[in-house]
């Protein structure tokens, strides 16, 4: 990508029921880049909305279900797993899309080791298929915001080395409350990018897709999404370790005002 992007998690709340089309013409009011496609609850999208985002020239990742777990026991969960992340990566490459995150899995009290070697292998089946057809979209497990689930930042810095089209999506805010208040200061901001660079390489750092909303957790991890200045999490200083990085790529807000914060996060990045 040329340049940092701005992106909301959906369509901005100011749209009403509106749809894309209106939610576009926001993103343009306020200076923002784009917009992450929910499909959190399914894969579905109207034609109407096909057209809209396809006409569209703003960056456009999307979101997998949540209903995922590439750890599950039962084959049917699992076929249904791969699935869902297949019909997400076609849906936005379909329109244009950057890149694809979702929830990879949990452990289900399970040896990590063992869940690595299970994800991956879903994995691989996933990028297979997608090679096939030719679509060349990123597929991002992400970083997740409780020690049930699987995806700490080494676990999936680890399984993106193993695929071409595989990068994480580094959700700060969940790496912040995963380990109950950790990952929140420049330093530790910047461990993650010399991580990322130094194992992915410039290509990760120049096609970063993050997630960034305001957080509240526990000892478990992460509670509830909250706007950026009802929260403790450091996004000045994230941002800095953006700029002085130099990343590029999407950064998309997912506080629960998804506008009003994407446009905080970017104000502030741009008067860096
Ligand atoms: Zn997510």
């Amino acid at each position: 990508m040329k340049k940092l992007n701005f992106l909301t998690a959906g369509i901005p709340l100011r749209a009403g029921n509106k749809g894309y089309e209106e939610g576009f013409k926001i993103l343009d009011d306020m200076n923002l880049d784009g917009l992450e496609l929910e499909f959190v609850r399914g894969v579905r999208i109207s034609d109407k909305s096909r057209e809209a985002v396809s006409a569209s020239e703003k960056v456009i990742t999307a979101h997998a279900p949540f209903y995922v777990n590439l750890n599950a026991r039962e084959e049917d969960k699992l076929a249904a797993s791969v699935e869902r992340i297949i019909e997400t990566a076609e849906t936005a490459n379909s329109l244009g899309g950057f890149s694809i995150t979702f929830h990879a899995g949990f452990y289900l009290g399970q040896a990590p080791d063992l869940v690595y070697d299970n994800i991956k292998s879903k994995i691989k089946v996933i990028t297979e298929t997608l090679e096939k057809n030719g679509n060349k979209i990123w597929i991002r497990p992400e970083t997740t915001g409780k020690a049930t689930q699987w995806g700490d930042l080494d676990e999936i810095v680890r399984l993106s080395k193993e695929f071409k089209t595989v990068l994480p999506c580094v959700d700060f805010s969940h790496l912040h409350a995963r380990y109950n208040g950790i990952s929140n200061t420049y330093d530790e901001f910047c461990a993650i990018f010399d991580k990322i660079g130094n194992e992915l390489g410039n290509i990760a750092l120049e096609n970063f897709h993050a997630h960034i909303a305001g957080i509240e957790y526990g000892a478990k991890g992460e509670k509830k999404h909250l706007n950026l200045e009802e929260s403790d999490f450091n996004y000045k200083d994230l941002l800095k370790a953006f700029k002085n990085f130099g990343i590029k790529g999407a950064v998309v807000c997912e506080s629960p005002n998804i506008e009003d914060d994407a446009k905080l996060l970017k104000d502030y990045y741009m008067s860096l």
